[in-house]
């Protein structure tokens, strides 16, 4: 029988082990947690709306068959010639390979940014920054030096504006526990490009900008990160902000595995597939979600859990086709809109072509987590989710 290797579970890959695992197909796991997580929530847990493993799921209570097989390790590299993964604990052979190790931030060579800066990159560096900012507050109590109050925000893409959301949301809580005045703290957003959001229409930036700026941020554009100290952002022309908190949210590249292993990537390092996310180079070899440089009419996918949730189950298919001898399918985005959060009860977007905004964006944004976790897990994972939302 041919051994089916998948490497992460995020969006992409926990879709596809999910699939193969309902059609009890076997296969191998491997991730670094024993949990999945919903990156597309990180900013909630980063802002601290609620405790960090209300954003994850047990492998454990997505994988059920006896077929699938789950290792939890931390894959190192990945030996085409030998077909051997090289991971922390072990090594693993395969005869098809599934990659879906995501992404990691995209400093862009900004000196000092990946030294100073805290990122929302997985459920630790959410606690990380949670309990960061905390303890800046904690100082700020003890030596009233403001600085402990500065956050600087860098990149007002989806992530940084999200992020802005939730701290906006948590700050007055926290001026409230520490007895500290919210006119003290400073939360400013610095972007590069002239406008925040460039994902969404003009009149929906205009909402965002309003909310965010009327719950106390400043959102400064045209401004760019330029080199970051301990404590200290250099913006361009010649400007330097000191903050205790510095986050960065200016963009992501592919996991540097599939570079190292020498596939053919485009400059944020994700590695080329053909119609059937069959890697160009490799044809024993899968890519999906965050790690595919796919196309769809000429033009690149974006990297979206969107995206990596609609290849996970192609990615399924298509392996298990290659292995018993049936036709693979191509793969084909079906864009279904972009909500971004402005904190826990508003946000906006477009959905199926229609702009939502306010409540009814908070509301499609609730929506869209029930959905997913629907087609993870059924009905069963859908249900303990809300029942842990509502206290039921
Ligand atoms: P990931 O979800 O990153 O999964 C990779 C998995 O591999 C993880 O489980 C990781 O732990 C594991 N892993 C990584 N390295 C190793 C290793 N060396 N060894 C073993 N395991 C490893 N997209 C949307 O469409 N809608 C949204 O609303 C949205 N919101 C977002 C909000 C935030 C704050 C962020 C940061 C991103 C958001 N995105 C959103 C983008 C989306 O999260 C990514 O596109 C998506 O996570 C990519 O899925 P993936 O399966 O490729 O990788
Ligand atoms: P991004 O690349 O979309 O945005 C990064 C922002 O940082 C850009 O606006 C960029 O101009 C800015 N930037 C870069 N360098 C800078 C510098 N030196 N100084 C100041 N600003 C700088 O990255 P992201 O927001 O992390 O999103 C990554 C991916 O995840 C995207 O595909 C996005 O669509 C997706 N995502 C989606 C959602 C959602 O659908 N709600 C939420 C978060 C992320």
């Amino acid at each position: 029988m041919a051994k089916i290797l998948i490497l992460g579970a995020g969006y992409s890959g926990m879709t596809a082990a999910a699939a193969l695992d309902r059609n009890s197909e076997p296969f191998t796991l491997i991730n670094n947690n024993a949990y999945h997580y919903f990156t597309t929530l990180l900013h909630e847990a980063a802002g601290g709306r609620r405790p960090p493993m209300y954003y994850t799921v047990p492998i454990a209570d997505v994988l059920r068959k006896p077929t699938s097989t789950f290792v939890q390790d931390e894959v190192v590299s990945i030996d085409r010639e030998k077909k051997i993964v090289h991971c922390k604990g072990s090594d693993h052979s395969y005869d098809y390979l599934v990659c879906t190790i995501g992404w990691v931030p995209e400093y862009f060579g900004i000196p000092g940014m990946q030294e100073h800066s805290l990122v929302i990159r997985n459920v630790d560096t959410c606690i990380e920054i949670r309990q960061h900012i905390e303890q800046q507050f904690q100082q700020y109590v003890q030596d009233h030096d403001v600085r402990h109050l500065r956050i600087v925000v860098g990149g007002a893409g989806l992530t940084g504006i999200e992020l802005l959301g939730e701290l906006l949301d948590w700050i007055p809580k926290l001026c409230l526990q520490y007895g500290i005045d919210r006119s003290l703290v400073d939360v400013q957003n610095i972007e590069a490009m002239p406008t925040i959001l460039p994902q969404v229409s003009e009149d929906l930036r205009a909402v965002a900008y309003n909310r965010l700026t009327e719950l106390g941020a400043k959102l400064r554009t045209n401004t760019k990160l330029v080199r970051v100290e301990a404590g200290v952002v250099h913006l361009d022309g010649d400007e330097q902000v000191e903050a205790g908190t510095i986050i960065w949210t200016g963009g992501v590249r592919a996991n540097p595995i599939l570079t190292e292993a020498g596939f053919t990537v485009d400059r944020r390092g994700r590695a080329k597939v053909n119609e059937f996310l069959q890697s160009v180079d490799d044809d024993h070899v899968f890519i999906g979600g965050d790690c595919a440089w796919a196309e769809e009419d000429g033009k690149p996918i974006p990297p979206t859990a969107q995206a990596a949730t609609q290849m996970g189950p192609l990615l399924a298919h298509n392996v298990t086709s290659v292995i018993h001898g049936q036709r693979m399918k191509p793969f084909h985005f079906h864009n279904l809109g972009t909500l971004a959060s402005l904190g826990p009860d508003v946000g906006v977007g477009v959905m199926m072509n229609v702009p939502v905004k306010g409540v009814v964006g908070g509301l499609a944004k609730e929506g869209s987590k029930l959905k997913y976790l629907y087609q993870l897990g059924g009905l069963r994972l859908a249900v303990d989710k809300l029942a842990d939302v509502v206290d039921i």
